[in-house]
């Protein structure tokens, strides 16, 4: 199981929404509500709810009137693990009223786990918010007041509860296969960030295997060393993956066919993105004598593949990677990236500011770069800029005096560490956004919505998403943003950047 317990949203989600009721016999439950929680009770998940009840600041309702109200829930619903209820007025600042993560952080801590390890179920904006800023995953049910807005900046949708529920046990509860458990080749060739995200599956493989040997592509192999569990490093580019990719040469294709057959491994597990096809590679494999081959296809494999697995789209990349690690014969427990990293600065707690992306749409404008980099000084942050070696100008550009410029001078490790000493990260979805993760490290994530944010946001990982998720790039795919003046992000405001910055580090709040 990758996830301990299910944090619920109570109005609107648990049970119709009516405002500031303090009538235990106004509680109607949703549509198949008490069906849909026993699933996840007979799952062995815990349940908590987590619920804004302003009308206890405003003398709307008491607490008596609350406790009858909260004891008919459970009377009609079944008993939950825990209940937390924020009773104070929104504009007050407290650190528990959704969207700030304080009530879902506590309710974990009720139920003896981590934010990282609950999924939310929530009807509004606020709840996937509070959700994310805490680490958790998260579900939203929209009813008719949801807003379009809401909807498309979700990480994940379902129309009812009990699909809501359907959705976690899929994502939560994934089939084990059989496994040789000898050596192992696992395969993921795309960019750092693809990589990383892959992270926690091949973890998953070496655990229950004797060796295992990574072939990527030669844009991962900066990260490449720095996932546990990984021997052997060999490189390639395959043509039917890369962006850009160089005409198909058979020279090059036989050189990598050679280099597989005297790794002489028992099976190889070849991971892929949604829209990106193992079978050329599968038949490679097949030609230097891999007895087993197991991958994610859609499409028909024929003998290429022993194991074809499938999943629904829209799951996280990295669920995607451990459903079929699983379907292989090696589950994982313990689902979240991780990283060897470098020696963590000595003095910490300052902001990263990484302003550069791998493709040009999901970047940030540097003025709006530097814009953020000046606001979080004067707003007393300490700001550290990071960028690859060819992003020097960039980082320089953006560097607003007072603010450390470390632009091109990491190696992966050493960001790794630098990422790690952070309070924060204020990134793009690119690669050192995973690597954030991967160091545990909450993340500003500026998403453009070219690509699904389910899939694609930093993992199980404090969380805040800036940028206009309707604009009309969304789910365009384009490396290359197709709207004038590339608004999904240049309307991202400074203040907006500082205010979730200090969201994601205010962590005592709520004790
Ligand atoms: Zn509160």
């Amino acid at each position: 199981m990758i996830f301990d317990a299910v944090l619920l949203d109570r109005d609107g989600t648990l049970i119709e929404d009516v405002p500031y009721n303090g009538d235990p016999d106004k509680v109607r439950p949703v549509p198949g509500a008490r069906a849909a929680l026993d699933r996840l009770r007979a799952a062995g998940l815990r349940l908590g709810v987590v619920s804004n009840q302003s009308g206890l600041a405003r003398g709307l309702f008491t607490e008596d009137d609350l406790a009858r109200v909260n004891a008919r829930v459970e009377e009609l619903l079944g008993p939950f693990d825990t209940w937390r209820v924020c009773p104070h007025d929104s504009g007050v600042g407290c650190g528990c009223r959704k969207p700030a993560p304080g009530l879902v952080r506590a309710a974990a801590d009720d139920l003896g786990t981590t934010p990282e390890r609950c999924v939310m179920i929530g009807d509004i904006g606020g709840d996937v918010d509070a959700a994310l800023a805490a680490g958790a995953s998260a579900v939203l049910v929209p009813t008719p007041s949801t807003r379009a807005e809401e909807v498309a900046g979700a990480p994940s949708v379902a129309d009812t509860l009990p699909d809501a529920v359907e959705l976690v046990l899929r994502r939560a509860d994934l089939p084990v296969g059989e496994g040789t458990g000898g050596h192992v080749l696992v395969v993921r060739s795309d960019s750092a960030g693809d990589l990383l995200l892959t992270g926690p599956a091949i973890r998953a493989v070496a655990h229950g295997a004797s060796r295992v040997t990574l072939l990527c592509g030669p844009r991962g192999r900066g990260v490449a060393d720095l996932l546990p569990g990984v021997g052997r490093v060999i490189t390639h580019e395959l043509p039917w993956i890369e962006p850009s990719p160089r005409p198909v040469d058979h020279v090059d294709i036989a050189r990598l066919g050679a280099d597989l057959v005297p790794l002489d491994v028992d099976e190889a597990v070849v991971f892929t993105s949604f829209h990106q096809s193992p079978l050329p590679l599968a038949l490679l494999l097949r030609l230097a004598g891999v007895p087993r081959v197991s991958a994610i296809s859609d499409d028909y494999p024929g003998s290429l593949l022993d194991l074809r697995h499938r999943v629904p789209t829209g799951i996280p990349e990295a669920e995607r990677a451990l459903s079929l690690a699983a379907a292989a014969g090696y589950p994982s427990d313990d689902p979240g990236l991780s990283v060897h990293s470098g020696p963590v600065p000595a003095e910490t707690g300052y902001v990263v500011v990484h302003p550069g992306a791998s493709v040009p749409a999901r970047a940030c404008p540097p003025r709006r770069c530097a814009e953020f980099v000046e606001a979080l000084l004067g707003a007393g942050f300490r700001v550290t800029v990071t960028g690859g070696p060819h992003e020097r100008d960039l980082t320089r550009y953006v560097s607003a005096p007072g603010a450390t410029d470390l632009g091109g001078r990491t190696t992966w490790a050493e960001l790794a560490g630098v990422l790690a000493g952070a309070a924060c990260v204020v990134a793009a979805n690119t690669g050192p956004a995973h690597l954030a993760a991967a160091v545990g490290t909450p993340v500003v994530s500026l998403f453009a919505p070219t690509v699904d944010f389910g899939q694609w946001a930093p993992y199980r990982v404090p969380l805040v998403r800036l940028g206009t998720a309707t604009s009309a790039c969304r789910g365009t795919r384009v490396t290359a943003c197709p709207v004038p003046g590339h608004p999904c992000l240049t309307d991202v405001e400074p203040g907006a950047v500082v205010g979730a910055v200090t969201t994601l580090t205010n962590t005592g709040r709520w004790r």
